[in-house]
């Protein structure tokens, strides 16, 4: 046995405890604290940037990195950051999936998700799996984009987890009604089905006759990060329509392009879903809520 492999094998012992009620205590507490993004690829992630920005504005002593990480070292790296004194996570593509069946208990947002985007140690033997992408959205559109969701009838396109995380709190909202529309429609229709206890909803195919007249369009599919727009028409519109793509880059994205070519009020993209979200998590790990608004200004100024 090499030892990586005795490493290895250790940890997946002390991650069985972890998994199980045995207490495993941390090896090591040194200030400033560690947190970190975990993903595969992560170079391009801005989240070191903005909770860098969030630790020195509320004065935290912390410390935020990127691991780059592939699926098959996820569970043996989450638990190695933690048992050597790690505070917290995030976690993005592809393990959100992964961080959900890691964790040792669910808070209910993640547990209506199915994925989790932010960890922390709850004592020293719990591993807490949280789900704020879905307020990182909401707190996005209604106090930074000024967008009314109560009363609209929206459509929001995918049906993966990122569309999945957001239901529950744009439900929460009180919209009239939420069209899903997927490339796979089954997928559509087995969400809507899922969450039809919380509210007015409806899942279909992108050729469903159901597809017009929308007053908010979300784009939660990965689409824009493939260069591509759903295969959607103008039909979806009216003078009034806001559009939000999930997606950003330092261009304006397909889906936003297409919004625009095709006459609507609004087209954002998910720039301040991200630090609403990360704030959120922040407030967790550390109970204290930083200002958004100038982390979101130098955000898209840098
Ligand atoms: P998933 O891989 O879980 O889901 C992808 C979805 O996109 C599926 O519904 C898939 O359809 C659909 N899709 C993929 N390619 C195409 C295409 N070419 N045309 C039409 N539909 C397509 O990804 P996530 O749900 O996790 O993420 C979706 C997007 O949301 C990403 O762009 C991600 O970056 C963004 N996001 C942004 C956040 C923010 O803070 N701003 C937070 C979380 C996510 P099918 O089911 O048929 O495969």
């Amino acid at each position: 046995m090499t030892a990586d492999h005795a490493f290895a094998a250790s940890n997946e012992a002390r991650l069985a405890a972890i998994a199980g009620s045995g207490a495993v205590a941390n090896s090591m507490t040194s200030a400033p604290d560690q947190y970190g993004v975990i993903g595969h690829p992560i170079a391009h992630s801005w989240s070191p940037f903005i909770h860098g920005l969030f630790a020195r504005q509320t004065e935290q002593a912390m410390v935020y990195k990127r691991f780059d990480v592939p699926p098959a070292k996820f569970r043996r790296h989450v638990v190695h950051f933690f048992l050597h004194g790690g505070r917290g996570l995030n976690v993005t593509l592809p393990h959100k999936v992964a961080a959900a069946e890691l964790a040792n208990e669910l808070t209910p947002r993640a547990e209506r998700a199915g994925a989790v985007n932010t960890l922390m140690m709850q004592g020293e033997n719990e591993i807490i799996g949280d789900n704020t992408d879905g307020e990182g959205l909401a707190r996005d559109l209604q106090d930074n984009c000024g967008v009314a969701v109560s009363g609209m009838r929206i459509l929001i396109l995918g049906a993966g987890g990122a569309a999945r995380g957001v239901l529950a709190p744009l439900l929460a909202l009180l919209p009239s009604e939420i069209v899903i529309a997927n490339r796979t429609a089954a997928r559509a229709s087995s969400l809507a089905r899922e969450f039809a206890p919380l509210g007015n909803l409806i899942g279909c195919g992108f050729d469903s006759q159901l597809l017009s007249h929308f007053d908010l369009i979300i784009n939660a599919t990965s689409a824009s990060t493939q260069g591509e727009t759903p295969p959607i028409t103008a039909a979806l519109l009216h003078e009034g329509t806001v559009c939000y793509d999930m997606a950003y880059g330092r261009e304006k994205t397909p889906f936003v392009r297409w919004a625009e070519s095709n006459g609507c009020k609004r087209a954002l993209q998910g720039w301040g879903m991200l630090v609403e979200q990360a704030a959120e998590s922040f407030s967790i790990w550390r109970g204290i809520r930083p200002e958004t608004a100038p982390v979101l200004q130098a955000l898209i100024a840098s």
